[in-house]
Formats: structure tokens, sequence, C-alpha cells
């Protein structure tokens, strides 16, 4: 009887944890020694992701994939010693443990993908954990110049500036710096080796969910959504998304249609509403409030009938500030 159970719990917990948005993917737990395989993602539920210490997900060769409490990072093994990509507030202990567990090789560098103290905060506190060890710590220009702008102190100073390519320990990245939409300055790093091609782009995409809300609070998402274009058209094998599970072309597809139709529905809205019905009152603030939220509303609801069904909890979250954020940059463009 309470074996029985326990089994549909079981099963239960494996429905929900890999119940995917797009794609056929392979769930495994994570492997520091074997390769994942394309649509290859790791097992486990976002709860447990987020209590253990540490996953190690090997990417290719030279490239793993750690998580620590929802967020990810990619550390890459060179010549002589091992890079960073990012060190998120409240992971850096576990960060190093995590490397540690994967190669002998001591940490020389930590790259910045884009100025939030949540994705690189605890570059600092490894800096000094390891105090007889120079950390050098990379970035692109516009990445320290959004540090010292929003005043972001809790990350190490920025010491060496970082262009179109980088290179560290035999390894050449390509730096892009033309993704604009999460933050001005947030940068994709592509790093190919031995036949494969890794993207660590952060924040644009979470594998596996719905976005974030305000599509995780972009600064503008009309640039957001050309930067969902562009890791489409780009080329690469697997993604270090900053949060959630290893990232493919098929996740960005979701988020691609899923944009797509809040566009198309905005659109349907705005055919549908006419703003003489709200111009009522003396305050124009409140006849543009009745005419927008009609369109919002409208959108929203064609949104529901498409993709709240199996993840209501998710979607009342979150799918009226995509609807909200992605209609005043378009409004205000007249797009
Ligand atoms: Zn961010």
């Amino acid at each position: 009887m309470t074996t029985s159970k326990y089994a549909l719990f079981g099963a239960l917990a494996m429905l929900s944890t890999t119940t995917a948005l797009a794609g056929d993917f392979i769930y495994k737990p994570a492997s520091a020694t074997e390769i994942a395989a394309h649509h290859q993602k790791v097992a486990g539920s976002h709860r447990e992701r987020f209590v253990k210490p540490y996953e190690v997900q090997r990417l290719s060769q030279n490239v793993y994939w750690i998580s620590v409490a929802n967020y990810n990072v990619t550390a890459v093994i060179g010549q002589h010693s091992v890079l960073l990509i990012d060190a998120p507030h409240g992971t850096g202990k576990q960060l190093l443990a995590a490397i540690k567990s994967f190669t002998d090789k001591p940490l020389s560098g930590i790259v910045y993908s884009h100025a939030h103290a949540d994705h690189v905060g605890d570059s600092r506190l490894i800096q000094t954990a390891l105090a007889d060890t120079h950390i050098e710590i990379y970035a692109t220009a516009e990445v320290r110049d959004a540090l010292h702008s929003h005043k972001v102190t809790a990350p190490a100073p920025v010491t060496q500036i970082i262009g179109d390519t980088f290179k560290f320990e035999g390894h050449t990245f390509k730096t892009l710096s033309n993704f604009n939409g999460h933050t001005q300055d947030n940068t994709a790093l592509l790093i190919q080796d031995q036949g494969r091609t890794i993207i660590h782009a952060i924040d644009l995409v979470h594998p596996d969910q719905l976005e974030f809300r305000s599509f995780s609070n972009v600064e503008d998402a009309i640039a957001y959504k050309n930067d969902i274009d562009t890791l489409m058209a780009l080329d690469w094998d697997v993604m270090v998304t900053g949060h959630s599970n290893l990232g493919y072309k098929a996740d960005v597809q979701f988020v691609q249609d899923y944009i797509r139709d809040v566009q198309t529905f905005i659109h349907a809205g705005l055919a549908k509403a006419q703003f003489a019905e709200h111009f009522k009152g003396e305050s124009p603030f409140s006849w543009y409030a009745g005419y927008t939220n009609e369109v919002i509303d409208f959108a929203h609801a064609k949104m529901a009938e498409k993709y709240r069904a199996g993840r209501e909890e998710e979607f009342d979250i979150v799918a009226k500030s995509h609807v909200r954020v992605m209609f005043w940059a378009m409004f205000a463009r007249a797009l």
C-alpha cells in the first residue's frame, strides 16, 4: 500500500519535472564526466536544484555548467587554470567546491556577463577566499562602465577589458555585445571546444519555464525580442542561461513564438479597442488607462487560452507582466 502510494507520488513528480515546453528533451542526472548529448538536460525539479549545494554538468571536453541555488555559470578549463563566467551573489563558496570536484587546476579569472550583482556579486568573495592567487576580472568596457554608472559595488573591480574576441589559455571566445534588451551591457560569449559550440547568454531564456516577470525585468522589451531573434540566428549547440536548466534552440523557439503571440494579440486588441469609449472625465491619464488596460486585458486573455493550461501557477504570476511590458514598448514606438 505504502509502496504504491510513493510510486504514484514519484510518477507525479517525474511528470512535473519532465514536462517540456518545446522539443523532446532527455533528462539525466548531472554528470561532471559525461558530456551532455544534444537535447540532454539535467534531471530534477527546480526545488531539488535549489537546495543542492551544487550540480555540475559537462558540456564539452573543457566546458562545464555549474548550478548553485537556481543560478548557472560556465567554467572553462584552460591549459593551466580555470576561467569562470559569472559568479552570482551568494554562490561563491559552492562554486569553488564545484570546480574542485572536476579539476585540480586553480581558478585564475572571472568574466562578467553583465553588471547585475545577482550574477557577478560573489567575485569579491572568491578573490578573498583565494587570497594567494591573482584572480583576473574580465569584462567588456560596456559592462565595466555600467558597473560604475549604476554604482554596483558588490563585485570585484574589472582588471582586464575584453574586445570582440577573448583568448584564454588555448581557447578563443567570441564576445557578443549586441544583446541590449535585458541590460544595455549584456554580453554573450560563444565558446568553441572540440566540435561543440557553447553559448553563455544570461537572463534571456528560462528553459522549461515561462519567462520571469516582465521577461526578467527587461530594460527594453523590443530590444529583448531582437535578442531572442539573434539567439535563434546564431550557430551554437547548447546554452548556459543563468537560471533553470540547459538551453537548446527549441527553448529559444518557444520564447520566440510566445513573444510573437504577445505581439499578435496586442495588435488584435488595438484593432478592437475604441479610444472614444474611454474619453470620459477630466484626466487624460484615466482615458489612457481605460484604453490601454482594455488592450492589455484582451491580449492577456488570448495568451491564457493558449498558454495557461498545465502551468496555471506560473502563468498567473508572470503573463500579465509580459503583455504589459511588451505593450508599452510597442505603444511608445507605434509598432
Ligand atoms: Zn540580469
